[in-house]
């Protein structure tokens, strides 16, 4: 028993020729593949390389620079089809890695640093982490308190990192750091911060691997920078304006990463409605009772509700509106398809029973590593906030 192909809920209609290729790599990777980069900790290298030579690593990226020149609706159709591979949010962040360090190298980068990055990042030599969250400021980045202090033609670095994402195989992060002090608590808080593009495997920086619950493949680290002197050349764009800067792609990523999670939840429910359809229990098959064959229902209208706003949101990137039309689409689009997503996964586990709970069936996989897209990069809370103040003007709740 499967879901009619007609039927699936898909984030940005069409796009089949980019589909049928992300399908085809995800064929040559089982679930055992992702099982066991899971228990061994292990970077998807194959998966990785894979995506590179297919080109859909730098698939938006302007041609020419060297990248595809593809629309937004267009990769958030081969992160969708990456979501619903097996691989989880391994999967999805291994392909997704490069993508905030390329845009923001491409839109505020001199020629002089494209010319010195761009073609090694662009054939995936050149690993870029993006480097933001701090222990102390958490979800509130005008309170950053890493510093970069400027010497002569370079700048020295000192402070903490957080969560950042593949720093133990990248060779730089995508830096914001304070290079004038918090003002105030009104607009002013958020300038000062620079964004810069810093080395990482160097003495200067300490990296420690965080323990985590899932997405092992991907690791998750604790940085601290001693003196670490970065190049005035490699400063991204004005100095004093990098969270700026990270407001223009944060949209874009928001879209991608929900369009993940439409993936993620119809990689769920297909499962579901599979295991359904055949576990017998009573004599009867477990989807003939209500209790299990209306979830199933409710997650459906759920992941494709959420898929819709998804498209509308890539659409309304493309189209080229206003940026805060795109900010209350993409914000949208990401809480309905992370909660739509979670949702799905935890109804994945019921419906499973105890085999839910062994590794053999990659549930728990699903239901682990989609938990932590209701917390990051934004958590569904701002979200809210977000759209309480912004969009229905409402006055500030905090
Ligand atoms: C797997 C993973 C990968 C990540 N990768 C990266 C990375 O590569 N680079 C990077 O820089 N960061 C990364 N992050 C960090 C991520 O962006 C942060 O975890 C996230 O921004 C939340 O910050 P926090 O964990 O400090 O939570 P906190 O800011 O401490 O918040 C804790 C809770 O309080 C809520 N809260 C706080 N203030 C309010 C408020 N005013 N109203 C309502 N609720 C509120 C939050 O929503 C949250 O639920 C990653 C995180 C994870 C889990």
């Amino acid at each position: 028993m499967a879901i009619k192909p007609e039927y699936l809920p898909i984030t940005t209609l069409g796009h089949d020729d980019i589909r049928a290729a992300v399908r085809a790599i995800n064929a040559k990777y089982p679930l055992d593949y992702w099982g066991q980069k899971e228990k061994r900790e292990e970077f998807p290298q194959e998966y990785y390389d894979d995506f590179v030579k297919a080109g859909f690593t730098t698939m938006t990226i302007p041609e020419e620079y060297g990248g595809g020149g593809a629309t937004l609706s267009q990769a958030a159709a081969m992160l969708e089809e990456v979501g619903a591979g097996g691989g989880a949010t391994a999967g999805c962040s291994t392909v997704h890695s490069s993508h905030l360090a390329l845009e923001s190298i491409i839109h505020f980068g001199t020629k002089e640093m494209q010319d010195k990055y761009l073609a090694r990042m662009i054939s995936g030599e050149l690993a870029v982490t993006f480097g933001v969250t701090e222990p102390d400021a958490g979800t509130d980045t005008s309170r950053i308190t890493t510093t970069a202090v400027r010497d002569g033609d370079r700048y020295i670095v000192n402070g903490q990192k957080v969560w950042n994402s593949h720093a133990q195989r990248a060779e730089k992060v995508l830096l914001l750091c304070r290079t004038e002090a918090r003002e105030g608590d009104g607009e002013t808080r958020h300038t000062g911060m620079s964004m810069m593009l810093a080395d990482l495997q160097v003495p200067q920086v300490t990296i420690k691997k965080i323990d985590k619950l899932g997405r092992n493949a991907v690791d998750s680290n604790e940085v601290w920078f001693d003196n670490l002197p970065v190049d005035a050349s490699d400063l991204v764009g004005e100095e004093g304006k990098g969270f700026q800067q990270i407001l223009r792609s944060i949209n874009a990523e928001r879209i991608l990463l929900a369009a993940e999670c439409i993936g993620m939840g119809r990689w769920c429910l297909e499962k579901s409605v599979a295991y359904a359809a055949e576990r017998v229990v009573f004599g009867r098959t477990i989807g003939k009772n209500q209790a299990i064959q209306h979830p199933l229902a409710d997650c459906y209208m759920r992941l494709k509700g959420a898929a819709l706003a998804v498209r509308e949101a890539a659409e309304a990137y493309d189209a080229g509106a206003a940026p805060r039309d795109v900010g209350r689409l993409a914000n949208t689009a990401k809480y309905l398809a992370s909660e739509a997503a979670n949702a799905t996964a935890d109804v994945a586990m019921q419906t499973h029973g105890g085999y839910s709970f062994a590794t053999e069936y990659h549930i728990g996989r699903h239901w682990i590593e989609l938990r932590p897209l209701r917390i990051a990069p934004v958590s569904n809370q701002m979200v809210l906030n977000f759209i309480g103040e912004k969009v229905l003007g409402l006055e500030k709740s905090y």
